[in-house]
């Protein structure tokens, strides 16, 4: 919490600490000179830091470091989960869109998220596609070192066969 207290020293110039609105939200300074928000849950039983959020602002170093933690933390939660968690200890003015901005930057949610290309497929040689007793025309799929056989001069396919051509 005393980080936070820097934060907000570094980037809020607060006259005193009579000072009632920062950023339109209703604030409070708490015993330590922490700048608070005054939410309408101060009546609820629940913990300090969900009834008076710690402020802060959303351009600051320690403030990115501490989402891309929490997302982290909460396996790469997304925009809203990340948002009503860190709802609970602190109050980050224009939330969604540091969060978002956070989220999007991040390189592992990225990776799982990204569109595959999408390839098209040759169309099939004419000998694959025609009409065919079984075995009429054949093919082997190769990978790997191959030693061919001089006597067999075509090249056998088997993926283009029916599982039935094989008895299955
Ligand atoms: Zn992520």
């Amino acid at each position: 919490m005393c980080v936070f207290k820097l934060v907000q020293q570094d980037s809020f110039q607060t006259k005193n600490e009579t000072q009632t609105r920062i950023g339109g939200l209703r604030v409070l300074f708490d015993k330590d000179g922490t700048i608070r928000i005054k939410t309408k849950l101060l009546n609820r039983e629940d913990t300090e830091l969900f009834r008076l959020p710690i402020l802060l602002p959303k351009n600051h170093v320690i403030v990115d470091q501490f989402v891309r933690e929490v997302h982290q933390k909460h396996n790469h939660a997304g925009i809203q989960t990340t948002m009503g968690i860190l709802r609970e200890e602190i109050w980050i003015l224009q939330t969604r869109r540091k969060v978002k901005e956070i989220v999007h930057k991040c390189v592992t949610c990225r990776r799982f998220t990204a569109q595959s290309y999408d390839i098209l497929s040759a169309p099939l040689p004419n000998n694959r596609t025609k009409n065919a007793k079984t075995f009429q025309t054949t093919g082997v799929d190769l990978a790997g070192p191959e030693r061919w056989n001089k006597s067999l001069d075509c090249a056998f396919h088997f993926s283009s066969l029916p599982w039935s051509a094989f008895g299955a």
